[in-house]
């Protein structure tokens, strides 16, 4: 952390557990406008390094101020080209002395997903607020065992669903939340990419607990739920396989079906054998498209009234922004833990429902 919320931290001797301040209207406004929370990245694949790094570069109030790598040569790397202190920089068997670290605030999970629960429920023990990246875990019993230790930590959880900070998800979500067009009646969402490598971890089913569903599935499962502002209540699902090779372990192409308690009906897909981004919300009086929906940007839409013109943003320096935000202010994240638990009641009933052949409950 910065030098001016150091020296906060240890005038209230609450250490990590901001949190639990009850208000922060008791500070001064300026004295928080300084802060800057330190995140630790722990995996620094893809996603950390060309995404979540470089957004930190664009975000006020939080930092990138360390890393967990594996790797020694990732480590010189990052500490290189950002420079960070030799002792913000762990592996995974020094992860938890991340403990006694002042410096880390925040640690963000970017992991292969069946790892997200391991690092959260350790980063929680650490004392420390936690991003996890999407989806949340592998299974509801992972994810509410999560929710439970960052409760009992008395830190903050959020998931990496970067997209309701985004312009576009965000118009799409006031009109079918809000009834612009009258009250939303069918959801079209799918969101699917040709998978590269068949050595990789997304394809194997003890690191990634699923196939395309689990990866970009949940985008269209989110798109769904953030559209009609409801809880799906049931669902059926066909899956399809085209490479059995390939997709030995995971999912390959799933369709699926839901209901919402207002009557609003969607069908969606997900695919790791063709590209396909796509999100439709059809109301009484009007519709929404967002197509190209879900990736980095640039980001397009349309309603039947015109082209929306918003602005192209950086979505995870705005998601980052956003939980620094929760922090420094005590509010619960809107994408916490319970957001991503929902999304995996979903996916698990849409596991069971192409297993049962029939239409699942979702509890
Ligand atoms: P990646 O393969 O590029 O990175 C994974 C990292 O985990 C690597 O640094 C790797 O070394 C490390 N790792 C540690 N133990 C490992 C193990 N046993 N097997 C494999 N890798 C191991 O993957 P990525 O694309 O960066 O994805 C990481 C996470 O981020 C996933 O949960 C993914 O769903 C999520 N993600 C989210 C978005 C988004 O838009 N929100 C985009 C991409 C990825």
């Amino acid at each position: 952390m910065h030098i001016s919320r150091r020296k906060f931290i240890q005038k209230v001797g609450a250490g990590a557990a901001l949190s639990s301040l009850p208000s922060v209207t008791a500070f001064s406004k300026s004295s928080f406008q300084e802060k800057k929370l330190g995140i630790a990245l722990v995996g620094m694949g893809y996603y950390a390094e060309h995404k979540l790094a470089t957004g930190l570069q664009e975000t006020s109030n939080c930092y990138l101020a360390g890393i967990v790598t594996g790797k020694p040569e990732k480590a010189e790397k990052f500490k290189v080209k950002y420079n960070l202190p030799d002792k913000n920089i762990y592996n995974y068997e020094t992860f938890d002395r991340i403990a006694d670290n002042k410096d880390i605030d925040i640690v963000y999970v970017v992991l292969p997903n069946s790892m997200h629960a391991e690092y959260v429920i350790r980063a929680a023990k650490a004392g420390k607020h936690v991003i996890t990246e999407k989806p949340m875990a592998v299974s509801v019993k992972e994810c509410q065992a999560m929710i439970d230790a960052c409760k009992k930590a008395g830190v903050k959880l959020s998931v990496g669903y970067r997209l309701h900070f985004e312009p576009f998800t965000q118009e799409a979500m006031r009109i079918g939340q809000q009834k612009i067009f009258g009250k939303v009646k069918l959801v079209e969402s799918s969101d699917g990419f040709k998978i590269g490598d068949p050595t990789q971890w997304r394809l194997k089913k003890s690191l990634a607990g699923g196939g395309a569903m689990m990866d970009v599935g949940v985008y269209a499962i989110q798109a769904a739920r953030y559209s009609t502002g409801e809880e799906p209540i049931s669902v059926t699902a066909q899956e399809f396989k085209t490479d059995p090779v390939k997709f030995k372990e995971v999912d390959e192409t799933i369709l699926w079906q839901m209901e919402f308690p207002s009557g609003a009906v969607s069908n969606s897909a997900t695919t790791y054998a063709s590209s396909t981004e796509r999100l439709f919300i059809s109301a009484e009086n009007g519709w929404v498209e967002l197509r190209p929906a879900y990736g980095y940007g640039p980001l397009a839409g349309r309603t039947n009234k015109g082209e929306l013109n918003l602005p192209q943003t950086n979505h995870q320096a705005l998601q980052m922004e956003d939980f620094a935000k929760c922090i420094l202010e005590n509010k619960e994240s809107s994408v916490s833990g319970e957001e991503g638990l929902k999304d995996m009641k979903v996916v698990e009933a849409i596991y069971r429902a192409i297993a049962n052949g029939k239409k699942e409950k979702i509890v």
